[in-house]
């Protein structure tokens, strides 16, 4: 039996971020400039490339694969690298394989990503309002979006929204989208806005909303109870005891999360993060096209890059200056 992937901090890695492009369909004013240059095509791993970098780290011991981005689903014939990854749901190898996307194209995927294996989905989706949807993704429309997650759920996927939180732009929502996804029966989570990437001129501070506030205030609403922590991820999670529905946190800059750490990110490329806060990384695509014969090279680049995963990252704003900044963008890596 092959060794399973343990970190230097005796963290096992059981859950791959994969980005399978930088490109996307919208242009969210905290995730990219309106004019974002994109990697020449020939840079980025082909579907072949990705399923053999996928399936070692399954046998290397992943159950958890999550496909991102830039929008994974406007990457030309993507369903075949899903449809690829079903032979490891069907072996038991893989316990999830699942995608964050923008929703913009689920009304055309969501019956082939179920098939294909997917029974869960988080949809990015910041407001409810047509007019700050335009302004916030420049280039998305919420009906096709809303749309999309009717097809998801039709389909059978469980949904989950994910929510960044923005001073000035959503707070306003805090409950309209609470109402909403209960009355749906979606989860919500909200996320606090990285310091990812050069963005133009949004200002960052000015865009950060303290989940501890949000939480306040949801708080002046609804009862809630803290739930015990299991997903080894970022997310705390509370249950409104009015309604049941479970809300989740995504803290990366007030928690520090790190200590149950237990996922790396690869990029389009071919780069291995071991961490989303570091510009740490191992070029994982030379030692795949170098050797197509054999994945040993790459098995053990894997292995070398897991010993160096750092013991947290080092976002800070506490100081009302952007610490711990991060120069690549959040498409690149894969949100
Ligand atoms: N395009 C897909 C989507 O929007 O869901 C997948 C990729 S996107 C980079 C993944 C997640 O990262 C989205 O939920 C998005 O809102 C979030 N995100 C992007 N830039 C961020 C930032 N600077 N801070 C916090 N979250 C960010
Ligand atoms: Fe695209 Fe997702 Fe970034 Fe928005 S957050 S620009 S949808 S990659």
């Amino acid at each position: 039996m092959t060794a399973p992937l343990i970190d230097p901090f005796q963290r096992p890695i059981s859950y791959l971020r994969v980005s399978v492009t930088d490109r996307c369909d919208f242009r969210c004013v905290y995730c990219m400039s309106e004019n974002m240059t994109f990697l020449p095509k020939k840079e980025l791993l082909t579907l072949e490339e990705l399923d053999r970098m996928c399936s070692t780290f399954v046998d290397l011991g992943v159950q958890k694969l999550r496909i991102t981005g830039g929008e994974p689903l406007v990457r030309r014939d993507i369903m075949t690298f899903f449809r690829a990854m079903t032979r490891h749901l069907e072996s038991g190898a893989l316990k999830e394989l699942t995608l964050t996307t923008n929703g913009s194209q689920l009304e055309r995927f969501a019956d082939d990503l179920f098939a294909a294996g997917v029974r869960r989905v988080n949809i990015s989706l910041d407001t409810l309002d047509e007019q700050k949807f335009a302004d916030i993704t420049r280039w998305g429309r919420l009906p096709q979006v809303l749309r999309g997650i009717d097809a998801a759920q039709k389909a059978g996927l469980r949904v989950k929204i994910n929510t960044v939180a923005l001073k000035d732009f959503n707070e306003d929502e805090l409950i309209t989208l609470a109402e909403w996804c209960h009355s749906r029966d979606m989860d919500l989570t909200w996320i606090e806005v990285m310091p990812m990437g050069d963005i133009g001129n949004e200002d960052r501070l000015g865009q950060y909303w303290k989940l501890s506030e949000l939480r306040q205030t949801l708080g002046q609403h609804y009862t809630l109870t803290d739930l015990p922590e299991n997903s080894g991820g970022p997310a705390r999670y509370v249950r409104l005891e009015e309604t049941g529905q479970k809300i989740g946190f995504i803290t990366p800059l007030t928690h520090n999360f790190c200590e149950s750490c237990n996922r790396v990110r690869l990029t389009c490329t071919g780069e291995l993060f071991m961490c989303l806060g570091q510009e740490d990384n191992a070029d994982l695509r030379s030692a795949l096209r170098n050797h197509p014969g054999s994945n040993a090279a790459l098995e053990d680049a894997i292995r070398a890059a897991i010993r160096l995963k750092p013991k947290g990252h080092d976002f800070d704003y506490s100081r009302q200056s952007v610490d711990g900044r991060v120069s690549r963008h959040m498409s690149h890596t894969g949100g």
